[in-house]
């Protein structure tokens, strides 16, 4: 027995435990291999006169074998001599498809397209065999191999007696034992069984290697029924019986390669259904293939509705990543930037190592590349698609918008470019959904800021006093009902409005950034100069008044002033500050709770209603109850008409039947 080369052993166990967390791997690795060894011969065959090809197909062959405990990968591509044998499978990390690739690529000028690079993935066949025999003649030799391993100690190469009868590979895995189920009940580990099975390693194959170019067949089992004798009898129930028949287990033709114009909508609907499991077809398809200094083929999906786990923890983001056709990933998440999570995909690069880990995928320049690439080819469709597939769009924004909000605060407004585009507010003027471009467009003269409130119901927010006055002045309001909504403003702070062409009333004005304004706000500052003026004449003129309002209501609002916007109402509450009321109310129900952040309140009484005359009244009066009782109904009705709850809601009934 040879020994394994350099410090094989200690790798060896190394890889079959570490590398690889996943075991089922190991076949899509033997198949690769087997299919590397198909593309070198037809490669030979094409640039070397003396090697002609008869007219076999070229083919990957599976058998099990439930009784000896084996599975066999067989090929009939290049095979190898002795002295590769000893080479390739003798000296771990020793890439004979490396070696090819270099030799032949610079030589020819021509692809050569090998999945193979890194010389590690014929071992992965000892994380589920106790013994690999592998059985080979090269093309153009008579004699035939056998290699053997336990992938312990070393390995021997023998001549064989019985010569194989064609050019090729057989590699013969003798599979671990079962392990025994755990006596307590527990769950059995996985076991190495259902390598055994037709459904087990077809499962293996549609799942990793289903792009494979050349087909991998099986024998399968399958049932026909009997034809129906002449003299069948009245309640003749048909017959079955089994037959063996060789199947295709892969469909070889990755539609990602494929060009565009060759490709109908519905294939990429039910490659995207199968796929992905998902019953509807995807909102948006997004082929797409790069070359140059980076090279791959990248299919996208926007799906037509959201999962329903898409916004919980166990949601993972990813695309499939493929090199040469073989699955590496499931789900590589660094291709894809967390707003854009919704995206399903494959991506497919020649220039991905097959045996890559995570950390290192991680690390790679070029798959950082890659995921810009695929991010702006995301964008890019999401424009498009706004501006020329509205509908569409609002249904997708309904769908997923939330996520780009979040990429906007969670990039503390960093991503604000170009996810503001992206967004879709309901306008109160329109009654449609807006961009912001679309709101900046129709502004009028004079307007120098982007109003908005927010709450939980479009209606609500329609009707308060605060949002009728902003629109009767002719500003839109947009009407903000999520969550996320003012965290995003808070991050943008700003939008940056594009110089603006054409010939609506606000054609050619420059780019400027438009202040994003809660009418809720206290500085909405839309008074004019008069307005103003009266406002604080009335404050100081009331000074009294106000602040003894300010005591009844006992910490609750920073102070008491006169409104310099007045709506109908007789009284609102503002708030200083960067925490709004809507902020405030969404934070509470977070994890902080009641601990999060307060809003600091103003409360603003309209001077010309004939309630605040009440007011006046009672103090001259000096009826401190009443003063009390007013101060406090009126802030009650204020949070009220903003939305909110009143603190003492029994406080408030009392309130109201006293001044019954
Ligand atoms: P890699 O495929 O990354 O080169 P592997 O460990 O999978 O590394 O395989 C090592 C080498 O063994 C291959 O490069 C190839 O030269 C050789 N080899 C493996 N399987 C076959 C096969 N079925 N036919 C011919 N050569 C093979
Ligand atoms: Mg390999």
């Amino acid at each position: 027995m040879k020994q394994f080369k350099t410090e094989s052993k200690k790798l060896l166990d190394l890889m079959a435990n570490s590398i690889y967390t996943n075991r089922d791997i190991f076949l899509r690795e033997l198949v690769s291999n087997a299919s590397d060894a198909i593309d070198k011969l037809s490669f030979k065959s094409l640039t070397d006169a003396s090697a002609k090809l008869g007219d076999e197909d070229l083919e990957v062959l599976l058998a099990f074998d439930e009784d000896s405990r084996t599975i066999t990968i067989s090929d009939n591509g290049i095979g190898m001599t002795k002295e590769e044998l000893e080479e390739n499978l003798g000296t771990i990390a020793h890439s004979g498809s490396e070696e090819f690739k270099e030799a032949n690529a610079q030589a020819q000028g021509s692809e050569v397209d090998i999945i193979g690079q890194f010389g590690v993935g014929f071992y992965s066949s000892f994380m589920v065999a106790k013994q690999v025999r592998v059985v080979s003649r090269a093309f153009g030799s008579e004699d035939t191999y056998v290699w053997e391993s336990d992938g312990a100690e070393g390995y021997t190469i023998t001549k064989a007696e019985e010569p194989r009868a064609t050019h090729g590979t057989d590699v013969v895995l003798y599979l671990r034992d079962e392990p025994e189920a755990p006596a307590d009940g527990e769950e059995a580990e996985q076991g190495f069984n259902k390598y055994l099975s037709e459904w087990g390693l077809r499962d293996l194959i549609t799942r990793y290697s289903n792009y494979v170019r050349h087909p991998i067949r099986m024998m399968v089992t399958k049932s026909r029924e009997l034809p129906k004798p002449e003299d069948a009898p009245e309640d003749y129930k048909p017959e079955y019986e089994d037959y063996e028949e060789l199947e295709t287990l892969n469909s070889m033709t990755p539609i990602w390669r494929k060009r565009k114009q060759d490709v109908e909508q519905d294939d990429y609907d039910e490659f995207y259904k199968s796929t992905f499991h998902d019953w509807d077809a995807p909102a948006r398809t997004i082929p797409f293939h790069v070359e140059g200094t980076l090279d791959f083929y990248s299919l996208l999906f926007v799906p037509g509705r959201a999962p329903f786990d898409l916004y919980s923890k166990d949601y993972e983001k990813g695309l499939a990543l493929y090199s040469s056709n073989v699955l590496i990933m499931e789900k590589c998440a660094d291709l894809l930037p967390d707003y854009y999570n919704f995206v399903r995909g494959v991506v497919d690069s020649p220039d991905v190592s097959l045996n890559i880990s995570r950390e290192t995928l991680q690390q790679s320049r070029q798959l950082r590349a890659m995921a810009r690439s695929i991010e702006r080819q995301i964008t890019r469709n999401l424009q498009d698609m706004r501006d020329n597939d509205r509908e569409a769009y609002e249904k997708f924004f309904e769908n997923f918008g939330r996520g780009l909000k979040f990429g906007i605060y969670n990039s503390y407004g960093s991503k604000s470019d170009p996810l503001a585009d992206l967004l879709l507010f309901w306008s109160a003027k329109e009654e449609k959904m807006v961009t912001f471009a679309e709101y900046v467009a129709a502004m009028p003269e004079g307007q120098e800021a982007i109003y908005y409130v927010a709450g939980d119901s479009r209606e609500r927010l329609a009707k308060m006093p605060i949002v009728r006055t902003v629109l009767d002045k002719g500003y839109d309001v947009l009407l903000c009902t999520q969550d996320v909504d003012e965290f995003t403003f808070q991050a943008m702070r700003t939008y940056h409005a594009a110089a603006i062409a054409g010939d609506s009333e606000n054609a050619g004005k420059d780019a400027r950034d438009l202040e994003l304004k809660n009418v809720t706000s206290g500085d909405l500052d839309l008074a004019s100069e008069e307005e103003k003026e009266a406002a604080e004449k009335a404050t100081s003129e009331h000074e009294s008044l106000f602040s003894a309002l300010g005591d009844k209501l006992d910490g609750k609002v920073e102070k008491v002033v006169a409104a310099a916007n007045p709506t109908d109402a007789p009284a609102r509450i503002t708030t200083e500050g960067p925490v709004s009321l809507e902020m405030e109310r969404v934070l509470a129900q977070g994890p902080e709770g009641m601990g999060a952040p307060h809003s600091r309140r103003v409360l603003e009484l309209n001077a010309g209603h004939p309630v605040f005359q009440k007011l006046v009244d009672a103090q001259e009066s000096g009826d401190d109850d009443k003063l009390a009782l007013y101060a406090s109904l009126l802030y009650d009705q204020a949070l009220l008409v903003e939305g909110l709850s009143v603190d003492d809601p029994v406080a408030f009934a009392q309130n109201v039947c006293a001044l019954m």
